[in-house]
């Protein structure tokens, strides 16, 4: 878990007034939003798919610049640069897809 807190939505920009929305990064709104985001899970497990959902509740993947998101490894104590189809941590660069990118695609397409 991630001890940073938000004020405003890494979604909308909307400030954030609930202590577990500030947690998250998200509002409600946005959090259900990137739920139920429409993206190819087939590729992926389910472990894969629990872990881009943490990150992202987390608030650890944040959007830098166009579809290039920064994310924090679980360890806390790396960035790592992602992009919906790669991403610069040790799987990302084996070509393995990682759950960092499924994160930036939930995260695109909520
Ligand atoms: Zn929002
Ligand atoms: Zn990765």
């Amino acid at each position: 878990m991630q001890n940073t807190t938000h004020t405003h939505c890494l979604r909308c920009g909307r400030p954030l007034t609930s202590a577990k929305s500030q947690a998250a990064g998200y509002g409600p709104t946005c959090a259900r939003h990137i739920r139920r985001a429409q993206v190819e899970l087939t590729d992926y497990k389910a472990h894969q798919v629990a872990s881009a959902i943490d990150l992202i509740e987390d608030g650890a993947i944040v959007l830098i610049r166009d579809q290039v998101f920064a994310a924090v490894s679980t360890d806390g104590t790396e960035t790592h640069l992602v992009h919906p189809a790669a991403c610069n941590c040790k799987a990302g660069l084996r070509g393995t897809r990682c759950y960092h990118q499924l994160a930036a695609r939930m995260l695109l397409a909520a």
